[in-house]
């Protein structure tokens, strides 16, 4: 459908028009209206993009005719005519998208130049050398963005120009070679097009607005959105505007600015400029700016004009702003402004400031942070300063961010040990793997050669908040010989390097570390956010000291303790194994009984650092055989037979028996307990005694047992009983404040939510499992399709990171109406990856989830997006 407006002047537009008018137009027209001096102009609409692609790029009638009508005011309002040989009008043809996308589109610059303008201009101005070096530059952007012509081929020219009179640099060329210049470019321009350079005005700004459009679907900008989850459907607006030099002598210039320091935050104005030059000179290098104050010192008034106007457009806009400037023969004219980028450290620093200057409220503060940027303020960090310094040795996937600093180690034993004597070691593998976990937890960062953002390595190291740079691909590694080549550099066992997990960038040397810290500015917000938001936030935390870390950022209990990751420790695992090849029940029960004290030891821990918050843990979860050493692992076994006196030959008989087909599908979580009650026996058991004993000591335990992999009610109901069973047994019957719930994450278990709500005390989403039973492909081998199917767009985003909202999200807002429609205030939590992900986050607030448990370095990453879900969701009703 066609809209029947395709053209608005800027007076017709307001910032609210962004969809419609594109940034760069809705903020334009917006300045104007505040009285702002924009130049002259007028915007062609995201619609008419929109149109021309759906019509196998062809614009309706009407388009022209409006545009030419525009371009009347347009002349009216600025007293020049196109093409006029006495008052040219010149204007720029620019691109601007409802999100912004720098640097992606095209924008051309002097457009209605031609030989007669050019020499009505030398008149004019009696500046010659401006008007020819003004129509060289916009032959050069028609060419290059119009017809397609390589930008380097004008650049040929230049040097051989340059090289021709001995001279180097752009400001040092006469009048006489910028007229040399335009000639060679208008011949070069018909050999390539075979047509002459257009003298039209108005063919120039039909060609010029139409090849704004097709810059839209350039690859790079293509690629831009996807990257940006910016969708191809918006379309970007085209803004004509009128010219105004900032190269027109030293009385002119140009500058780009920030209303705050966008890097600290700091409320100072912050900006660079160029005196007598045009555009993108400032950006691109050519001749080294200087700072905005300095403008003070050479023209004064204009100086002074420009901080009033910083002072407005915050006045206005109530954010942080990033605006384009010029100034010709003295006189300011503002060409843009938008909500300035920023570090996570600045977003902080003036939400929290703005606030307290009245500016925005604490709702509008808390919405001006994302919290998956909060990621950078949580990681120890290196000194900016310094870090600028050193030279970088290569660099890999910013896979989980913070600055490690330490001793090269490239296995994970040596990790081990020199951690135990106290040294600060980074991991160094081809790629980390599941025995790695033990070196990755004493190591301060994990560097590889291969793998990508959800490699074992990333995931995990995500996972214990620790630094990462994964598929470091010019690392020749050599774990054998202890050592890495790179780039000519041979790094050996014990040479210190450092890694930045937020840039991927990997030094040689030690660069100084600073401390997070949940304070000052930081702390203000989070207390705000916490003021807004209704969902809880636990933590997943498997040792007492995560639990720690996660209570200091903010846990209000742990979501889910892992109780499988204690029998992986060396002094338990024999234990495990003894109790997996026991012949009969009388065996398992002796090697359980070897494994009960370190279990309850555990707990007493957990119980000890989460004084008085609930502690939700899992009973055993994954199948047996990954506690036996595999069939190739012939020392191993050699070593446990001789040990458990059992034959190698048995050893092997069981690993074979415990092999499975589809292990995710397998014999595992609660299927274990219902087939071999006495370790879950056990686990209560610890779990109850460990209370027990807490207790004593005026600690408050308050544990939650949780279920695993139930898909039946029935085989809810079994192990439930068998935990009251073992409560009256241990004596905690009524002294210990417990409850028995169930994970959902099989698809039946979500369909007969009810069933189980009528039971269970408690429900916590476990959304990886049910995502890949849901999705039917597993988390271990999904890796080869799912990235292409996120490029296809067949998911939004990889549904291990984010919620698949469309279909598993389905299922759960399904089992939430279930279950509360018999027990209205069951605790239903989530845990897994998607707890820390802020989109997942708002979308378990939206369904009406009581908590989310994440990570414990993602605990103030998801206290911030509840706080957004909240917020947005009054203002929606508002
Ligand atoms: P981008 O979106 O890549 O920043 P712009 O459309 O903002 O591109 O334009 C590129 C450069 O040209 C900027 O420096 C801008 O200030 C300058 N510019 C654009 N329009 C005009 C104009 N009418 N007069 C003077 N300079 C302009
Ligand atoms: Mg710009
Ligand atoms: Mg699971």
């Amino acid at each position: 459908m066609t809209a029947d407006k395709l053209v608005y002047m800027f007076e017709e537009g307001d910032r609210t028009m962004k969809v419609l008018l594109g940034g760069k137009g809705a903020n334009l027209a917006e300045m104007t209206n505040t009285g702002l001096p924009v130049p002259y102009g007028f915007t062609i609409t995201t619609q008419v993009c929109k149109d021309y692609y759906a019509n196998g790029q062809k614009h309706s009638p009407l388009l022209d005719e409006q545009m030419m009508h525009a371009v009347k005011k347009l002349e009216s309002k600025t007293g020049k005519k196109f093409g006029d040989t006495t008052n040219p009008l010149l204007v720029s043809v620019r691109s601007g998208a409802p999100a912004s996308m720098p640097g992606m589109m095209d924008t051309i610059l002097n457009l209605g130049m031609n030989d007669a303008v050019v020499a009505t201009i030398v008149e004019s101005t009696k500046n010659e050398r401006f008007a020819f070096d003004s129509y060289r530059r916009f032959i050069t952007m028609f060419g290059n963005v119009v017809m397609e012509m390589r930008h380097s081929a004008f650049e040929e020219i230049m040097d051989e120009i340059k090289h021709k009179n001995h001279i180097k640099l752009d400001t040092e060329m006469t009048t006489e070679m910028l007229k040399e210049m335009v000639e060679m470019q208008k011949v070069m321009y018909k050999k390539e097009t075979g047509e002459d350079f257009p003298q039209d005005p108005i063919e120039q700004l039909k060609r010029a607005r139409d090849a704004v459009f097709r810059s839209w679907m350039t690859d790079r900008a293509i690629v831009y959105r996807r990257l940006n989850h910016i969708s191809p459907e918006w379309g970007t607006a085209v803004n004509v505007q009128e010219m105004v030099f900032g190269n027109t002598g030293e009385d002119s210039g140009t500058g780009v600015a920030f209303t705050r320091n966008p890097s600290t935050g700091e409320n100072k104005f912050y900006g660079e400029f160029l005196m007598n030059a045009q555009g993108e000179d400032v950006v691109a290098g050519i001749r080294t700016p200087k700072k905005v104050e300095e403008l003070g010192n050479v023209l004064p008034k204009v100086y002074e004009q420009l901080v009033d106007i910083r002072a407005k457009l915050e006045e206005h806009y109530k954010d942080m702003q990033d605006f384009e400037f010029t100034i010709e023969h003295e006189k300011l004219y503002m060409l843009q402004t938008r909500n300035g980028k920023r570090t996570a450290h600045a977003a902080v620093k003036i939400a929290v400031d703005m606030e307290q200057e009245k500016l925005i409220t604490k709702e509008e503060a808390v919405l001006r942070v994302d919290p998956s940027s909060l990621d950078q303020l949580l990681h120890k960090q290196f000194d900016l300063k310094l870090l600028k310094e050193a030279k970088v040795l290569t660099s890999g996937l910013p896979a989980s961010p913070g600055a490690a600093v330490g001793k090269v180690v490239f296995n994970a034993a040596d990790a081990k040990m020199m951690a135990e004597k106290g040294e600060k070691v980074i991991l160094s593998r081809l790629e980390t793997s599941p025995e790695d976990i033990e070196g990755m937890h004493s190591s301060v960062g994990i560097l590889t050669a291969r793998g990508g953002m959800t490699s074992h390595a990333a995931v995990v190291a995500r996972g214990m908040g620790k630094c990462c740079v994964s598929g470091c691909d010019e690392l020749t590694m050599n774990e054998k010989e202890k050592m890495f080549t790179c780039n000519g550099t041979v790094v050996k066992e014990g040479d210190i390097i450092s890694l930045d997990g937020s840039t991927g960038k990997v030094y040689v040397g030690a660069i100084p570390v600073v401390e997070p810290t949940l304070s000052g500015d930081f702390a203000t917000l989070m207390s705000w956010a916490d003021g807004f938001r209704t969902l809880k936030v636990r933590t997943n935390a498997d040792t007492p000291k995560d639990a720690d870390i996660a209570r200091k950022f903010g846990a209000e209990g742990i979501g889910l303790v892992r109780t499988e990751h204690m029998f992986f420790e060396a002094t338990r695992i024999k234990a495990v194994r003894e109790m997996i090849l026991a012949k009969d029940l009388e065996g398992r029960k002796k090697a359980l009984a070897k494994i009960e004290p370190y279990q309850k030891e555990d707990f007493e821990g957990i119980f000890s650092a989460m004084n008085g918050l609930p502690v939700i843990i899992r009973m055993l979860d994954p199948p047996l055989h990954e506690f036996l050493p595999n069939h190739e692992q012939k020392k191993e076994i050699e070593e446990l037979s001789n040990e458990l006196k059992v034959t190698p030959k048995e050893i092997q008989e069981t690993i074979t028996s415990l092999h499975e087909f589809n292990p995710m599908l397998g014999f595992r979580g609660c299927r274990l307990a219902v087939v071999y009650p006495e370790i879950m026996e056990m686990q209560v058991r610890a779990i109850f005694n460990a209370a027990i004993s807490v207790s004593a000591k005026g600690v408050k335990a308050l544990p939650e047992i949780e279920i695993p992999i139930v898909g039946n009610i029935k085989e809810y109901s079994m192990l439930a009983d068998l935990t009251h069973r073992v409560a009256i047994e241990t004596g905690a019957k009524g002294k210990i404040h417990y409850t028995v719930g169930t994970m959902i994450e099989v698809p039946r278990a979500a369909l007969t939510a009810d069933l189980l709500a009528k039971n269970a005390e408690f429900m916590s989403f476990g959304t990886n499992d049910l995502t890949q039973m849901t999705c039917g492909f597993s988390r271990d081998d999904a890796g080869k399709f799912l990235v292409p199917y996120v490029e296809k767009g067949i998911y939004s985003r990889d549904p291990f990171q984010s919620i698949d909202q469309e279909g598993v999200g389905l299922l759960m807002k399904h089992a939430v109406t279930l279950a509360r429609g018999v027990n209205p205030n069951i605790d239903i939590g989530i845990c897994g990856e998607h707890g820390g992900d802020p989109e997942s986050v708002e979308f378990c607030h939206r369904i009406g989830l009581s908590n989310v448990s994440c990570s414990p370095y993602r605990v103030p990453i998801a206290r911030l997006a509840a706080a957004h879900a909240a917020i947005k969701e009054k203002q929606k009703k508002k």
